[in-house]
């Protein structure tokens, strides 16, 4: 019998946009079961708390059956271990994303050989979008409902109005 096959997706998704969501379905469609993992301790501010942030990704991917939501503050590969994951799934935007992610994946599998990361290239569509181009045109009050789902894009109003009012 063939090993099932569990993959993990890590990231910040702050908040989840379209990109992501084309590569948590496309990637959904080649593994057994896809745990999408939000990292909690990330360096950056985010907007979002990571309870919202996993949430939010359980909103959207709530018709794909495979698709699980966690959020973990270790190690990616002690992570990837814990949960019984072989596969790392990062996405690919341009050339930018390159250096970075051929680093992770060869530290990574330097640190354990039994996990593997596997690349989707990004919808040419999407090929420009990022979590952070999202915020910044909200917080400027423009047009995001190219970038992400409905119900993303009213939390995400109505977060950066919270914002305002408290400074
Ligand atoms: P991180 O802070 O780990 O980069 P992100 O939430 O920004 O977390 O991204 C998670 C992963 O999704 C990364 O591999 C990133 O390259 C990928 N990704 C983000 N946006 C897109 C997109 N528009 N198309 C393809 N991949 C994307």
């Amino acid at each position: 019998m063939e090993k099932f096959r569990r993959a993990i997706y890590p990231g910040s998704f702050d908040p989840v946009t379209l990109g992501h969501m084309d590569i948590i379905t496309r990637a959904s469609k080649v593994v057994d079961e896809l745990i999408v993992a939000v990292l909690q301790n990330s360096s950056k501010t985010p907007l979002f708390s990571v309870d919202e942030r996993v949430k939010m990704l359980k909103e959207v991917t709530a018709d794909i059956p495979n698709v699980k939501i966690m959020s973990y503050n270790s190690l990616l590969v002690d992570y990837a271990k814990e949960v019984d994951a072989t596969i790392i799934v990062r996405g690919l935007r341009a050339i930018t994303d390159f250096e970075y992610e051929l680093q992770m994946a060869q530290t990574n599998r330097i640190m354990n050989s039994e996990i593997d990361t596997i690349f989707f290239t990004t919808n040419i569509v999407y090929s420009y979008l990022s979590s952070s181009t999202v915020k910044e045109i909200a917080m400027y009050g423009g047009d995001i409902s190219n970038f992400v789902a409905p119900c993303v894009e009213e939390k995400v109003y109505k977060k950066i109005e919270e914002r305002k009012q408290k400074n």
